[in-house]
Formats: structure tokens, C-alpha cells, sequence
């Protein structure tokens, strides 16, 4: 087939075998008339990114995307219709009163053996994808400092340790002027004591601080929080050096004790070695952003695959995006192996309800006109192309923001966080992701110095101008090139690489965005 050709030939995408709807993906939709997969033939011209009734729809009936109710037939929609949003009546926004309470059993999965990757084990017993140095700060005020000293360790130091992938400064805008006692101050402090914690740092704590800052050392991270790797730390706290102590003279005595303080911890990252572990030890989060009608058709779908796999190789993926899943609460409260899991996916949500509340500002996940155009008929519909990056799993776990996943808590967990990406991404560092995944249809340059981040394009034209930004294009499910599943395995293999060490575009690039922190609590 000519590219020509392929271009014209009808596509329509069915997300789940139990939908009666599936998504026109060519360009320009698709005429009245055309035959598409399966010999059904359209009645009308469907826009792309739209619904096409699969089969003849009674009045009542419910329309299922995702294996999820969408909206049900206002008047009786014949096979071949396009199903758009005045023929659908809403299921209402759901309040967290009255949900169904972990009422879906998930399907059983066979589990998936003999899937490996090369990490770095750390003491602790969980897996690094990377050997990094990560040096924590209690305050904003040593960052110009840190960054001047983690540019000479890159020079001078790491050139020694071959096997240590680089050193990180911990930046962050906290630690000072802030209400650190304020009602929700624990959570930035937490999310700060928890990155220094990630996997890929080795176990290796090394704090810089001012001195005089609100955060101090001991509050950032209290005895018996961080591994101690020296027998000094036992007694005096983790590895500190302190800006304001009177041993240091003029600004180099500064920039050398901390480039001395970091040379015990490489010589100790150096000495270790990638072995063989299984899949089981990947900690995946993910999420999309700059998101377009495409990005629940393709990559989205193409992930929850992925998630799928991860989790039936005894693996943790962690989906987050409060704002993005909310319409759709029922979804994820049914899907909760537990009842307890689901009490705890409401106190999440209900809180982040009251958070919003309070800035006076509500949800805004009601379909805007540009997501109807696109296809989405309703609020229900867009949060289920978010939720869909989790899979079908049940949730196992729900994690608050800013905190870490217990070395016991595998399968799916629900990390409750905002939807902005470098908010999300830094609390699922805190939370001990050792991989990212990221979706985008708009396109967007997103990395982080901590873990490896996979982009997935939505679609095929970004995934062509930006060849060497994205990791993995699936617009090819678009089109017609491989399957929902087989980009899900594509991808799940690319994750094992990815883990091994291959470096992904971000990484080759050094795109490193900014560690930002959710703070509620006031600013002083
Ligand atoms: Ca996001």
C-alpha cells in the first residue's frame, strides 16, 4: 500500500472489545457512505476523533467508551450514526457521597515471569534505574552555591567514578519564609525528605543548608528517616555542610567543602554495579500533558496496556492527576481491590475538592468547546481518557502527596497529586518512581535530572518534527500500523531498556525541568 493510499483508507479505533462505539482517526473524519472494519457502513459524516455507533443503540441504552458508560441514547441511534453529544444523555458529576465501593472484581490476569532489567539494588532493598548523587537543600538560599559546586564535582570528581551517572542538586523554592507549621507545611517537607530518598540516589543523603532557614536539616530529615552510611551520621544527622558555619572563610571554602563532602558518597555509588532484577522492581509513574483529542485514543490507551503488563510482572505503576480523574470518581472508587482503598480515594479527592474550594476555583473539567469538536461529549468521557493510562487492574494503593510507597505496596496505586506536570512528576519521585512515562499530543520538551523520562507522541506528525524529543510514537495506532496491545508491549519492552541504562531523548538532551513543590500552606 502507498502512503497515498493508506492516508485514505478508513480507520476507526476501538478502545476496549466491549465498546459499542469506536473513534474515527483519519484526517477530516470520514464521509457518509464510506465502509469501515468489519463491512458496517457510516450513515453519516463522522469528524474525526467522533463516535460511530457500532451497532443499533435503543433509546435508554448505554453507550460504552473504555468499557465505562459514557452517556446513554437520548433517541434510538442506528448502527453507522455519529454518536455526538446532543444525542447523549450525561450521567450526572458525581459527588463522593453514594459511589460504588470497590464493587468491580478485575479481571484475572496471568502473571507475567521471567521479565528482567539491569538496576543498581540498593541496601534498602529497592532498585535504581540510575546511579546518581543527589544533593539535598533545606532552602532556596544555597542553590546559586550548590549549582557553581555540583558544576566543579562534574568536572573534576565524577571524570574518577565512571560507574555514577551524575550528580543532581536538589533546587526547590521552599525552606524559607513560608508558614513551615501552617496545616499542610508537612507536605512539601515530606515530598523533599522522600526525593532524597529515591531509588536512583543510592541510598547516599548529602544536605547543603544555610543555617538560619525555617527548614532546618533535622526537621527536613529527623533520625532514623535516612540510611546511615557513616558512623558519624548516627549521632549528628546526615552529611551536612552548613553555609553559615564560621570554618568557612570567603565563598571557595564554601565551594570546596562541599565538593570534598561529596567524594566519600561517589567513591560508595561508584563501587556499585547493574545486576539482574526482575521487572517487579520498576516503579513507574505516569502521566500526560499537553494533551490532544488523540491523547485517549493512542498513546493513553497504549500505556494503560503497558500498566497492565507491569502489574501482572508484579510491578508498581502509579497514575495521579486529581483534577483529570475526578469526573470519573466512580471509575476509580469501583476499581478499588478494597473498601478501604476506595474510603481512601475519596478522602483524597474530597480534600483536593476543599483545597480547591478554597482558591474559590472549581474543578473546570466540564467539557470545554474545543473538547467537544474534538469528540468529547462529556466530563465523564474526558477523565476516562486520562484514567485509561491505568489499565484495568484494580488499585491496590493510595498514596497521599508527598509520600513514599512502602517497600510492600505493588500493583497499581493511585498517587494523589495536581495535574500539572512538574508537580506531579516531583511527587512521584517522593513517592520512588524509577521511571517515567509521559504522554503528549501538543508536544512538550519535559525531563527530570532524578529518574529517566519515555515520551510517547499521540500522534504521528508530532512524533516526525519532534524525531528527536520523543521516545515512542503512537500515532502509528492511529494509523493502522500496529495494535492498542502491540504498542503496550512495544512500550513495556522500552521501559526494561530504558531501566538498563539506554538513554532516552531527555536524557541525551539534558532537559531538566524544575523540582516543584505542592505546597498548600500559606506563604509568609
Ligand atoms: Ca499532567
Amino acid at each position: 500500500m502507498t502512503e497515498a493510499t493508506a492516508a485514505l483508507k478508513p480507520r476507526v479505533l476501538r478502545m476496549h472489545s466491549l465498546d459499542n462505539v469506536a473513534i474515527v482517526v483519519n484526517d477530516g473524519g470520514l464521509p457518509a457512505g464510506t465502509t469501515i472494519d468489519g463491512g458496517l457502513v457510516l450513515r453519516d459524516k463522522v469528524p474525526q476523533g467522533h463516535k460511530v455507533a457500532l451497532q443499533d443503540l435503543a433509546q435508554g441504552h448505554a453507550v460504552i467508551r473504555y468499557n465505562v458508560p459514557v452517556g446513554y441514547a437520548r433517541q434510538a441511534i442506528a448502527a453507522g450514526s455519529w454518536v455526538h453529544e446532543r444525542l447523549l444523555d450525561i450521567p450526572p458529576a458525581r459527588e463522593l457521597q453514594g459511589l460504588p465501593m470497590a464493587s468491580v472484581k478485575a479481571l484475572p490476569q496471568d502473571r507475567l515471569e521471567g521479565y528482567t532489567f539491569e538496576g543498581y539494588v540498593n541496601a534498602n532493598g529497592a532498585v535504581g534505574t540510575r546511579n546518581l548523587l543527589g544533593i539535598t537543600t533545606t532552602v532556596q538560599c544555597v542553590a546559586g552555591v550548590v549549582k557553581i559546586a555540583v558544576e566543579r564535582i562534574e568536572r573534576e570528581l565524577l571524570p574518577l567514578f565512571p560507574n555514577v551517572d551524575g550528580v543532581v542538586g536538589l533546587e526547590h523554592t521552599y525552606g524559607c519564609g513560608v508558614a513551615i507549621d501552617a496545616p499542610g507545611a508537612e507536605i512539601p517537607i515530606r515530598t523533599l525528605r522522600h526525593i532524597s530518598l529515591n531509588p536512583n540516589f543510592g541510598g547516599e543523603v548529602m544536605v547543603v543548608s544555610l543555617g538560619c532557614e525555617k527548614l532546618q536539616p533535622d526537621r527536613l530529615l529527623p533520625p532514623g528517616s535516612f540510611p546511615i552510611q557513616d558512623a558519624r551520621e548516627k549521632d549528628q544527622g546526615p552529611d551536612l555542610v552548613c553555609l553559615q558555619d564560621d570554618a568557612h572563610v570567603g565563598f571557595m571554602s564554601m565551594i570546596e567543602h562541599i565538593v570534598q563532602s561529596a567524594r566519600p558518597h561517589l567513591e560508595r555509588l561508584n563501587a556499585r554495579q547493574r545486576q539482574t532484577v526482575p521487572a517487579s522492581e520498576l516503579v513507574v509513574g505516569v502521566q500526560c500533558g499537553g494533551s490532544d483529542a488523540f491523547s485517549g485514543v493512542t498513546a493513553n490507551p497504549a500505556v494503560g496496556f503497558m500498566a497492565d503488563l507491569i502489574v501482572r510482572a508484579g510491578g508498581t505503576v502509579m497514575f495521579s492527576e486529581n483534577t483529570e480523574v475526578r469526573d470519573a470518581v466512580e471509575q476509580l472508587t469501583s476499581r478499588a481491590a478494597t473498601p478501604e482503598v476506595a474510603e481512601a480515594i475519596v478522602r483524597e479527592l474530597g480534600w483536593y475538592d476543599r483545597y480547591l474550594e478554597r482558591g474559590r476555583v472549581d474543578r473546570s473539567a466540564n467539557t470545554t468547546p474545543g473538547n467537544k469538536a474534538g469528540g468529547l461529549s462529556n466530563i465523564a468521557e474526558k477523565a476516562m481518557g486520562s484514567i485509561i493510562k491505568s489499565g484495568t487492574s484494580a488499585i491496590a494503593h493510595v498514596l497521599p502527596p508527598g509520600e513514599k510507597l512502602r517497600p510492600d505496596q505493588k500493583g497499581l496505586v493511585f498517587a494523589a497529586t495536581p495535574a500539572s506536570d512538574f508537580i506531579c512528576g516531583t511527587l512521584q519521585l517522593a513517592a520512588g518512581m524509577n521511571l517515567h512515562v509521559f504522554t503528549t499530543g501538543r508536544g512538550t520538551p519535559y525531563g527530570l535530572a532524578e529518574c529517566p523520562v519515555i515520551k510517547v507522541a499521540t500522534r504521528s506528525d508530532l512524533a516526525h518534527r519532534w524525531h528527536d524529543l520523543m521516545d515512542m510514537n503512537a500515532g502509528r495506532i492511529a494509523d493502522g500500523e500496529i495494535s492498542i496491545e502491540e504498542a503496550g508491549w512495544e512500550l513495556f519492552r522500552m521501559l526494561l531498556d530504558v531501566a538498563s541504562g539506554r538513554q532516552t531523548w531527555a536524557e541525551r538532551w539534558k532537559l531538566h525541568n524544575a523540582l516543584v513543590l505542592f505546597n498548600p500552606a500559606p506563604i509568609t
